[in-house]
């Protein structure tokens, strides 16, 4: 038996079994692309990008269980163990920190997600941003989203339940590589499917 993730030999018995739902998730969280795999196709004279996407289309079509070994199911299990995690690659779960905000998020009791173009611009910093544009710490970012929807969630919760949706300005430094200057950012909190499941997802509003 090998790993299905990097091809390493495993006794009979052993690895751990996860589900192909499973296995997009984590894919979509960076997990599962083995160089080797990635190597196959750049031999034949694709580009790194285009390896990596033909990849992840072929694991993404897949509907059989995946083998782990146990370096690989251990990379796996540290990823669900992340505060922020994408669930598609167009939302990371902010369930964690919406919890701790409290607030409308409570009283919905909905996973909570935020869209790719809100984490990027509003949320996601790093030191070298903090260097080209201003200081700021991504925690904090995150943090003003979540905490300015929740608390004005809560005030406008008999209207959410009526409108289905949730409007609220948030002040943030856009991560554009040249601001360092807040601006307001209108933003559209609503409810969505995602694989099956109610989430209240954050969305640039227009
Ligand atoms: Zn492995």
């Amino acid at each position: 038996m090998r790993c299905d993730v990097c091809n390493v030999r495993m006794p009979i018995g052993s690895g751990e079994r996860i589900t192909p739902e499973i296995f997009v998730y984590l894919l979509d969280n960076g997990f599962g692309l083995d160089e080797s795999n990635i190597k196959m196709f750049t031999d034949a004279g694709m580009s790194r990008s285009e390896a990596e996407s033909e990849l992840k289309e072929q694991y993404r079509s897949s509907n059989s269980d995946w083998l782990l070994c146990s370096t690989c199911a251990a990379k796996a299990k540290a990823i669900s163990e992340r505060t922020e995690t994408w669930v598609t690659p167009d939302y990371i779960s902010v369930t964690r920190t919406a919890e701790e905000v409290g607030a409308g998020f409570i009283v919905l009791g909905a996973p909570v997600a935020i869209s790719r173009a809100v984490w990027e611009e509003c949320v996601e910093w790093t030191d070298r941003d903090s260097e080209h544009q201003t200081y700021q710490e991504q925690d904090a970012r995150l943090w003003d989203v979540l905490f300015t929807g929740g608390t004005t969630l809560q005030l406008a919760i008999n209207q959410f339940v009526k409108e289905r949706a949730h409007r609220y300005p948030v002040l943030c430094v856009l991560r554009d590589g040249i601001s360092t200057d807040s601006v307001t950012v209108n933003l559209l909190m609503q409810g969505k499917q995602i694989r099956g499941q109610s989430w209240l997802v954050i969305e640039r509003d227009g």
